[in-house]
């Protein structure tokens, strides 16, 4: 099929110049030669790692698998200083691949894209920015994060609160001042349960509105291990294989053992043990069922119970952080430090607000549907994201015929593969809904996302191909294998953000896909071999002749 197509401005936007932009910007103007602009809303580089600034940010991922791996030099040179990265640091990491690559050049800060309108008669992106550009480009490419759209609950009374308040996920660059506050934090899911043991021991006073109680895991967190980075170092390569084809994309060994077919001693010996190593071993290295078996998962989960009421000293308060409405790993996956030991201190209160919520924000503080009244100088929303979708409904997004994303999107999210959508020609995204994503560590999900992009645009590159849509049945076969997957898993059981169901009004569709990094790389990989199988293409320009 021929059609017509005129001369754009650029050959690719992307938006967002977090780990995804950075890499997409490398990969298409570096590699493939092409004319490719980033938009980024912040005044740097970092996505997430730029905005999300609270107190006791963290990755949950080691720092030695928390970063790019597709540059030898880059893996070698880096020293991390600790085993989960902190904030500063993966932001500090991050402007140096921006300067070690020169991807600032490549990068309009400061500049949030507003609309990107398909246009049918020469096969173009519109796009626009709140900068009053305006430009056309061949390929749209989003890199905007699963996690980036923030949600304040509706509550009425904000505006007339007299003291302070934040969202974790838009923290002030020059930090907060808690030294001698009251201070209120609502939400405890990653943000919260990061953020409550360093609030308390700044504040004067910290109190906890909580409405889910969580299970958490010690991350046992400490300096980097000289001697392990060494060893990282000379096997990067090895290291680096492996998460790329595991489950979740961390090289951990992941057990095959069943939580039910060994004896309750040789469970409780594993757990403990688990428990004192710390981090993500204790879900992925404990059992191979937890996260399929209801009476598999109930074993962990009533495991980590047992460790509550051992941690927090006061009775009540322990039973009131007693997750027991949701299985373990239901929700996302929680690592801590010192998380339940802070509800020991004289100066945190824990509400519980699951059945009495916060139904005003006051002058003073806020009033719960009983009645309670309490005073803060500061309030924290720790309350999370309008995630994996959020984003790209804030930009106004049509393709043929006009057609809204987010009409097209209004009863949950529909890809192929998390990386196109029908009717939305030429435009990919980054980890985008339909893919291992948020379930995975990122940065290896990016790179495989990216990587697998570039050698497509590359095929259509060199076939002068200029148009790629989906086939509307790929899409629907995809959508109906995400559902399925997760069906088979403990994500349905919880009423978490991976469903939607923390946005009011939100359908409540579970939006990663949950087969696995390695399960999906694999179908990736052969779509790819098979000729991109699922995507209707159209040829009309000369080849662009490969080097
Ligand atoms: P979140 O997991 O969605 O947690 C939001 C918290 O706010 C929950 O406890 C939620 O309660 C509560 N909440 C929401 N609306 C509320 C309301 N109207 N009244 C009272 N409580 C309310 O958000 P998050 O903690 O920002 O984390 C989002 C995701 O970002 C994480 O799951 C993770 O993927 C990522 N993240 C990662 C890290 C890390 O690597 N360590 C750190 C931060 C964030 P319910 O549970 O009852 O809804």
């Amino acid at each position: 099929m021929s059609t017509n197509t005129s001369t754009p401005d650029l050959d690719a936007v992307v938006v967002g110049a977090g780990f995804s932009g950075l890499y997409m910007l490398r990969k298409l103007r570096d590699e493939l030669g092409m004319k490719t602009q980033v938009y980024e809303a912040g005044d740097g580089v970092g996505g997430t790692w730029y905005w999300n600034r609270y107190p006791g940010a963290r990755c949950d991922s080691e720092s030695y698998i928390y970063c790019f791996s597709f540059d030898d030099d880059l893996l070698q040179e880096w020293n991390w200083s600790g085993k989960y990265p902190e904030q500063p640091e993966i932001l500090r990491y991050l402007n140096h691949v921006a300067d070690r690559f020169d991807l600032r050049s490549g990068i309009q800060f400061n500049t949030r894209v507003t609309a990107a309108h398909f246009n049918e008669a020469d096969n173009l992106w519109e796009v626009e920015t709140d900068q009053g550009d305006q430009v056309t480009a061949r390929y749209l490419i989003t890199a905007i994060g699963c996690i980036s759209t923030g949600q304040i609950p509706k509550i009425p009374g904000l505006d007339s609160f007299a003291g302070d308040w934040y969202h974790t996920g838009a923290w002030p660059h020059a930090g907060v001042e808690f030294a001698g506050k009251r201070v209120a934090v609502i939400g405890t899911g990653s943000s919260g349960v990061q953020s409550i043991p360093v609030i308390a021991r700044e504040s004067e006073h910290l109190t906890v509105f909580q409405r889910t109680p969580q299970y958490t895991i010690p991350a046992r967190h400490e300096t980097v291990n000289e001697e392990f980075l060494k060893e990282v170092k000379a096997n990067y390569d090895e290291i680096m294989q492996k998460t790329k084809h595991s489950v979740a994309g961390m090289p951990y060994e992941a057990s095959e053992v069943s939580a039910l077919e060994v004896s309750a001693e040789e469970r409780l010996e594993t757990y403990e043990r688990l428990w004192q190593k710390g981090g993500f071993n204790f879900l992925f290295g404990s059992y191979g069922d937890i996260s399929i078996d209801r009476r598999a998962n109930d074993t962990a989960a009533e495991f980590i119970r047992s460790k509550i009421r051992e941690i927090v000293q006061d009775p009540e308060t322990a039973e009131k952080l007693l997750p027991r409405d949701h299985p373990f790993a239901s929700k996302r996956a929680l690592i801590d430090t010192n998380y339940f030991e802070t509800y020991n201190r004289d100066n945190v209160d824990l509400v519980d607000i699951r059945h009495f919520p916060i139904e005003e924000i006051t002058p003073t503080g806020l009033r719960t549907a009983d009645g309670a009244e309490y005073e803060f100088d500061i309030i924290v929303f720790a309350t999370g994201y309008d995630a994996m979708t959020g984003t790209f409904f804030k930009m106004d997004i049509r393709g043929r015929d006009g057609l809204e994303l987010k009409e097209k999107w209004s009863e949950g999210p529909k890809t192929y593969l998390g990386l196109a959508t029908v009717d939305f020609p030429n435009m990919f995204m980054i980890t985008g809904p339909g893919s291992p994503s948020v379930l995975s560590n990122m940065p290896v999900s990016i790179e495989q996302h990216v990587e697998w992009i570039a050698d497509f645009v590359e095929y259509q590159r060199e076939r002068g191909i200029d148009v790629v849509d989906v086939e509307q049945q790929a899409e629907d076969d995809w959508v109906q294998h995400v559902n399925e997957i997760a069906d088979q898993t403990m994500y349905m059981l919880a009423d978490s953000w991976y469903l939607g169901a923390n946005i009011p009004g939100k359908p409540r569709v579970f939006m990663p896909y949950a087969g696995g990094v390695n399960v999906y790389r694999d179908r990736c990989d052969q779509i790819a071999a098979d000729g991109y199988e699922g995507f209707v293409m159209s040829e009309t320009s000369e080849p662009v002749l490969a080097d």
